[in-house]
């Protein structure tokens, strides 16, 4: 394997790759979906960072979401930093958790109560939990193409032919555990209403990113979405909208309130931590009361609330909120998707506030994960190397989203339009 001009790059993938399976900790880091090693970082400062080779690369990836401000906002590190100088964890109530879950209300009003937790997963994992606790049902319902973290019963794809239980998506999780996911379309409401006219007083909780954001961007009509809401108040389901990358990312708070639908548990993540471990739960008191030690759904961690992740979070989201951050994201989203135009026809954006998926083919964006084409990604796979040759990181996959921060500037979102343009022009 090239070292695409990256030596200590290379060396110390290889020392990885002795010590770690893959060479790394999250499956996607290891550039399978895309040619030549992935790139080791060094440091991150706003918009660019900076790889072991000492190359300055402008980042679209933004550590998959978590970073609307950029790498290393001075705020955010002042506040990571007085934290941490405070100690780092300690397993027991401090007054920053309650300030970060009243700013997570802020941006929910329609919620209650928070529950943090330490990952997205485990925020997923909770939800689904207390769902099931709560409606005393099993099934859950989740869509092709939606991806909710790592968790045994949402790693769960579409059974063949007529049957409509998931099968295991990943070797190690149990088929009877598998089978309790139902598994959906998205964009096609009668699919759904089906499962619930056949299953209807089991389904405990349907769970769905309300703008889907890992399978590509797709986004779903307002009716499906008000559909679902239907289906679950009909069958006494609970609606779980997972806005962890969605959540404080086009507005301060969610996606529901875009499409004015009332989920009745979110899940939280990525932005909510500013770049550390977090996750977070809401709902109404009613439900979100269930958890233990109020209810009879056990839920804990050892590192839930910690300090530094709160402060990380707790800043960032108020930098959001007072600073006009969301305002200067959509601005400089509309002028990267007007500097994209002029490309070869097979060049699409997808574009959502500072979200952006490139879709590589023809035709119409696409809405559900079966109507992606396969050249899009092959494409994007033969487009990254080209990218990266160009001081460019863009996520190591066709169907990851790219991200625009706040420490864009107009210049780079400019030039990285340009490199779009003549890299892609090139592939043809
Ligand atoms: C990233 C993501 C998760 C998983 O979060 P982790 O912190 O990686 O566990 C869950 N749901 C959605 C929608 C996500 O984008």
């Amino acid at each position: 394997m090239t070292d695409h001009g990256r030596p200590a790059s290379a060396r110390a993938f290889e020392r990885a790759r002795a010590v770690s399976p893959g060479g790394v900790h999250s499956p996607v880091r290891a550039f399978r979906a895309v040619d030549g090693p992935p790139v080791f970082f060094d440091r991150g400062e706003g918009a660019e960072v900076v790889d072991l080779d000492g190359r300055r690369l402008l980042d679209t990836c933004l550590s998959w979401g978590p970073l609307p401000l950029g790498h290393a906002h001075p705020a955010v590190v002042e506040a990571v930093r007085e934290a941490a100088g405070k100690g780092l964890s300690f397993g027991a109530c401090h007054a920053g958790e309650a300030a970060l879950c009243e700013l997570i209300l802020e941006g929910f009003p329609h919620h209650e109560r928070v529950r943090l937790v330490s990952s997205g997963t485990e925020a997923v994992m909770t939800a689904l939990r207390l769902a099931r606790g709560v409606t005393g049902r099993s099934l859950v319902v989740k869509y092709d193409g939606g991806y909710h973290g790592h968790l045994d019963s949402l790693l769960v794809s579409a059974g063949s032919g007529l049957a409509t239980l998931g099968v295991a998506s990943s070797a190690g999780v149990p088929a009877a555990l598998a089978e309790t996911t139902l598994v959906a379309p998205f964009d096609d409401l009668d699919a759904t209403a089906r499962l619930f006219a056949e299953h209807g007083s089991d389904i405990a909780c349907v769970a769905l990113e309300p703008l889907p954001g890992n399978n590509g961007l797709l986004p779903q009509r307002r009716e499906f979405l008000a559909g679902l809401r239907e289906l679950c108040d009909e069958h006494g389901a609970l609606l779980l909208f997972d806005e962890v990358i969605s959540g404080f990312r086009l507005r301060f708070g969610g996606y529901d309130a875009m499409v004015d639908l009332r989920p009745d548990l979110t899940t939280l993540g990525k932005i909510v931590g500013g770049g550390l471990p977090i996750g977070a739960v809401a709902g109404r008191a009613e439900l979100m009361d269930r958890l233990a030690p109020e209810g009879d759904v056990y839920q804990a961690g050892t590192l839930s609330g910690n300090p530094v992740s709160v402060a990380a979070g707790t800043t960032t989201l108020r930098v959001l909120r007072d600073e006009g951050a969301h305002d200067r994201l959509e601005e400089l989203g509309r002028r990267f998707e007007s500097a994209l135009s002029g490309g070869p026809s097979w060049m699409q954006l997808q574009r959502q506030g500072s979200l952006n998926w490139l879709y590589l083919s023809e035709g119409e964006l696409p809405r559900r994960a079966d109507a992606i084409a396969e050249e899009a990604i092959t494409r994007f796979t033969q487009l990254h190397p080209r990218m990266l040759a160009e001081g460019v990181y863009l996520p190591p996959s066709g169907y990851e989203l790219f991200f625009l921060s706040t420490a864009h500037s107009e210049e780079q979102v400019d030039r990285l339009a340009e490199t779009l343009l003549a890299q892609v022009t090139a592939l043809d």
